[in-house]
């Protein structure tokens, strides 16, 4: 490292809470999927700041999208009306076919408002007592303290007790445990079609359509969770899309704004007028820079860049089989799980794909692609031919 990245690491170290295990990296600039550290060195970037740079970096018209609000103004406030916030609202609806979105700043907020919405719903019409919430065993769903304990994940429910009353959690893809779980005090079940934190584990279509029927039957709230999957990063605008299934709150964030902290939740017509007046709200929600950051990008996810990530992502699954160590490809389009035999570990591959120039993720333990949506074959297999002989050389 040189002596600026190693100040920057000292001072991280002595200024910045220990919450991260940070690897030994410190990015200076880059360029679409390609990112340069303080030495110069380049790397194939297969990890787009955790599926959030999807049209990666230094993208033009993210930046002229961004620079011209800035120019224009930067914050407003939600007590008056924007325009940045109103034409992505308009996209995200016909889009999709929802009818009502709320802004917010993360993944975990989204998440957040998606459980207060499915309480309220099931208050209004039900009376007091139809509150529990069906999650799947291996979910995550935020750091909050209602988001964790919506999390299927022991290792998350130590410390902070008391966590939040009326979650249970169900198996993936096992449509008895749910059913087992339905009583007279639910009110939603809540899901990722894959569970990208938990090693991206893919949920069947079978157990999605039957959880879809189930919250039809018993008028639960149906919330899909495309923090991570959603805004083009399976090869569907919205995961849950191919599915066939119709939810009735979608939440988002990661991808959506290209890196700004930026989160949205869609309503459909059964629950558009659930949170009313003060029940909700947000001061940076929907802030006009990140609307216009999360505009350039939603409006540029059509058909064409939708088959670009089925066909990125059909590469990287036909080089990576029978790459020796390699078990199992899990995830669909630009979403990539990767399980290894138990002669290799998934972050001593990480560290050495990094030494080899290519950026990856973990995620238990497995290892985990999400690369920009707008990689370049020649950039990705790039990429790939690091990882490989990194992989091969475990
Ligand atoms: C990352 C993630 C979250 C949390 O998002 P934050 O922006 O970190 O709060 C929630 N759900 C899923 C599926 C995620 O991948």
């Amino acid at each position: 490292m040189n002596k600026k990245a190693l100040t920057i690491e000292n001072n991280d170290k002595t200024y910045i809470a220990n919450t991260y295990k940070r690897f030994d990296i410190c990015i200076e600039k880059g360029e679409g999927a390609k990112l340069y550290d303080y030495d110069g060195k380049e790397y194939i970037d297969f990890s787009s700041g955790i599926g959030t740079l999807s049209f990666g970096v230094k993208d033009n018209e993210w930046i002229n999208a961004v620079t011209n609000q800035i120019n224009l103004i930067q914050h407003t406030s939600n007590l008056y009306y924007n325009e940045p916030q109103t034409k992505l609202a308009k996209l995200l609806c016909e889009k999709t076919g929802m009818k009502k979105v709320f802004f917010s700043n993360s993944g975990a907020e989204s998440n957040e408002c998606a459980i207060k919405t499915a309480r309220k719903y099931s208050y209004d019409k039900y009376g007091e007592g139809r509150y529990e919430i069906i999650c799947l065993e291996n979910s995550f769903h935020g750091r909050t303290i209602a988001t964790l304990s919506a999390t299927g994940q022991d290792v998350f429910h130590q410390y902070f007790m008391p966590f939040v009353d009326g979650f249970k959690f169900a198996k993936a893809n096992d449509n008895k445990s749910v059913d087992d779980l339905i009583s007279n005090k639910t009110c939603a079940i809540m899901l990722e079609t894959i569970q990208g934190e938990a090693g991206v584990n893919d949920l069947n279509e079978d157990f999605i359509k039957h959880i879809d029927e189930l919250c039809k039957k018993h008028d639960l709230v149906f919330i899909v969770d495309e923090v991570q999957t959603g805004n083009g990063r399976t090869g569907y605008f919205y995961s849950y899309m191919q599915y066939g299934v119709t939810p009735d709150v979608v939440t988002t964030a990661k991808g959506i704004a290209g890196g700004l902290p930026m989160g949205a939740i869609l309503f459909s017509d059964k629950v558009e007028h659930t949170l009313g007046y003060g029940e909700h709200g947000s001061t940076f929600g929907g802030n006009p820079v990140c609307a216009a950051a999360a505009y350039s990008i939603i409006s540029r996810i059509d058909d064409n860049l939708l088959a670009h990530v089925k066909e990125m992502g059909a590469i990287i699954r036909e080089r990576l089989t029978g790459v020796k160590h390699v078990k199992k490809i899990t995830g669909k389009g630009l979403i990539v799980g990767i399980q290894f035999d138990d002669a290799v570990t998934n972050l001593d591959i990480c560290k050495k794909a990094m030494d080899n120039g290519v950026i990856c993720l973990t995620a238990k333990k497995n290892l985990r692609l999400l690369p920009p949506l707008s990689i370049t074959k020649e950039e990705l297999n790039l990429g790939l031919d690091r990882l490989i002989k990194t992989i091969e050389e475990a």
